[in-house]
């Protein structure tokens, strides 16, 4: 299997890329906050304890991201790879893949850190907003979803670096050149 992970602050660029590189390699895409989304739009339990966080701006808790990532992944058995996105963000998420996919026979083969400042997130996030209808794409939400970023989920880098995984990627510029870029650091 193929397993990429696709890093980034909000407002990076993941899911855009990742639907390049899933046309392109033939992989298959989890992504962590869709998968809430739909359990809110189900009114599931696990969607009306995530709910308020992700309003919040705040990170739903481990255990539960971890078990669902768990079954997801079970239901992708005989995938070619996978392309996480949006997942893991805190070192107990990157540790719990690890193991997961140990435990399956396979590993991370790479980590894509899509590098963009804060002004520009906080542009990009706004405009989304005017489109997106999320919930979560708005000034304070915002601010605060970069703060968890900055707190929580960039010590990662360094958790990476150490397992020589880590490719940092410029995320600016048009998404053919960022995607260019990409499929080199995949090569
Ligand atoms: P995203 O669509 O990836 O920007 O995620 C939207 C929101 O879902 C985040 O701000 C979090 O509240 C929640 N979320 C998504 N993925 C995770 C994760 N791996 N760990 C904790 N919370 C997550």
């Amino acid at each position: 299997m193929t397993n990429v992970v696709i890093f980034g602050a909000p407002g990076s660029g993941k899911g855009t890329q990742s639907e390049l590189i899933i046309k392109k390699y033939g992989l298959d895409h989890i992504s962590t906050g869709d998968v809430l989304r739909a359990e809110i739009k189900n009114k599931t339990e696990l969607g009306k304890i995530a709910e308020g966080y992700i309003s919040d701006g705040k990170l739903v808790p481990d255990e539960l991201i971890i078990d669902m990532l768990a079954s997801v992944l079970d239901s992708k058995k005989d995938s070619k790879g996978v392309i996480f996105d949006g997942f893991p963000r805190t070192i107990p998420q990157g540790q719990a893949l690890d193991k997961m996919l140990k435990e399956r026979g396979t590993e991370v083969q790479v980590v894509l850190s899509l590098e963009v400042d804060d002004a520009e997130l906080v542009d990009r996030l706004l405009k989304r907003g005017q489109i997106s209808g999320r919930a979560d794409d708005n000034l304070e939400t915002i601010k605060s979803r970069l703060e968890v970023y900055h707190g929580q989920t960039s010590p990662l880098k360094q958790y990476y670096v150490e397992q020589g995984k880590l490719a940092a990627i410029k995320g600016t510029g048009t998404i053919e050149e960022i995607f260019e870029r990409i499929t080199k650091a995949i090569k």
